[in-house]
């Protein structure tokens, strides 16, 4: 696998970005692909358990699906799909040995895009063609990683053991898809279970084997709804909901933080308002709430209801929460990890190698690695690290493409390695 080929892939994901449960081309493309290889591939709807799927809007996918295919998508593996996105490809070698399974995340954020000529997709033409989905996060790299790495196992299956899972999952931002994945039971089988992520604050060249610090998280929509009046010759009569969502808005980003360690809030949009001369009868808001433990998680979240209900009161305003997402925290299996670090150090890709990263921040991946960890299996999350050029989720967020290729050599090393474990 060249580089040049890597670049390719992933700038093909870039300019066709897609968000959270609509990578629909996305999907295709990997499927087609993987399938081409020999991999036994599922997709959608057959690898996701749908009660546990969450922030998905159904009605935004019928227009998705007709866009995704004016853009490229196989009205075979969209047929497939039966709505829902992402893949598993499967390698089974026939000899006896771990099964083991690799996650790459497929999705965009919602974001737009800098049409900007100090950006580099724009200025060589390869930004997102999708208004409001934008991969600033690196999810194209990982998705182009996958691919590298499903082509070269496929290549060396004859010398490897057991059976390669290679999941590429969907609604990643937002911690959507991940526990569906879970759920459905497709992990069960699996000894190892790897995924990385590119950046994070790591420059090209370094790396590490695991992550401590992945934080629990509940995303969830807030819909006030008020009354609409004559702003000047009844404001009395109205109740406005655009108030109430501003002071919680406001009060919930001064929720004290935990005596026992991260906590995180975020209020990250509001809509409210109708007109100039309205009072405001409707509002809805974007929250979401973290914490490093399942305790101040949980403390984070029940002050943030308080705050909702009690703004809601103060202006007499009706309320409803929106669940949209939910992550948990989850550890790096210190044994997997020093197996890593070691298979790194063999690459010679990698000037410094660290065992665990602090990240802060969360990942629905975390899902998996539970599900896997509490059937007997080991998990990690490792960071590739690379040089970005805005922070993630900005809308000039670029990486350093050299690192697609340090990130197939290290995940193929690895399953090959993986694949020969005897316990
Ligand atoms: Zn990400
Ligand atoms: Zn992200």
């Amino acid at each position: 696998m060249r580089l040049e080929e890597l670049i390719k892939l992933r700038r093909d994901f870039h300019k066709y970005a897609e968000a959270g449960w609509c990578e629909f081309r996305t999907t295709s493309v990997i499927a087609e692909f993987l399938s081409n290889l020999g991999y036994d591939v599922k997709v959608g709807r057959e690898i996701l358990d749908e009660s546990s799927v969450m922030g998905r809007d159904e009605s935004v996918i019928p227009k998705e699906i007709e866009r995704a295919t004016k853009q490229g998508a196989d009205p075979k593996w969209i047929e497939r799909m039966a709505g829902y996105t992402g893949a598993l490809a499967v390698l089974n070698t026939g000899k006896k040995g771990p099964t083991v399974a690799l996650r790459f995340d497929i999705d965009a954020v919602e974001v737009n895009e800098a049409k900007d000529d100090k950006h580099r997709p724009y200025r060589e033409g390869f930004s997102s063609v999708n208004p409001g989905a934008m991969h600033a996060c690196g999810h194209d790299g990982h998705a182009a990683i996958g691919l590298g790495v499903a082509r070269l196992l496929a290549e060396k299956k004859d010398s490897l053991r057991g059976k390669i899972k290679l999941i590429f999952q969907p609604a990643e931002e937002g911690v959507r898809g991940g526990k569906a994945i879970a759920e459905k039971g497709i992990l069960d089988d699996c000894d190892f279970l790897v995924a990385l992520h590119l950046g994070l604050g790591l420059s090209t060249g370094n790396m590490a084997g695991g992550v401590a610090g992945l934080l629990c998280t509940t995303k969830f929509d807030v819909f006030y709804k008020g009354k609409a009046s004559h702003a000047g010759a009844a404001p009395n009569e109205g109740r406005n909901a655009l108030l109430g969502a501003a002071n919680a808005a406001i009060n919930l980003h001064g929720i004290a933080p935990h005596r026992n360690g991260t906590s995180r809030v975020n209020v990250g949009v509001l809509h409210a308002g109708e007109g100039r001369n309205v009072v405001p009868p409707h509002a809805m808001f974007k929250v979401e709430t973290r914490g490093e433990t399942e305790e101040i998680a949980s403390y984070m979240y029940q002050r943030a209801m308080k705050i909702v209900e009690s703004c809601a009161l103060m202006y007499e305003l009706e309320w409803t929460v929106k669940q949209m997402g939910e992550s948990i925290t989850a550890k790096s299996d210190e044994d997997l990890v020093g197996l890593i670090c070691k298979v790194a150090k063999e690459t010679g890709e990698f000037d410094s190698i660290e065992s665990f990263y602090n990240m802060g921040g969360s990942d629905d991946f975390s899902w998996m690695m539970k599900r896997v960890q509490e059937k007997g299996g080991k998990a990690s999350y490792m960071v590739l690290g690379s040089d970005i050029e805005a922070g993630h989720h900005n809308e000039y967020f670029d990486f350093d493409e050299r690192s697609l290729l340090k990130g197939v050599v290290l995940m193929s090393q690895l399953v090959e390695k993986l694949s020969r474990f005897e316990s």
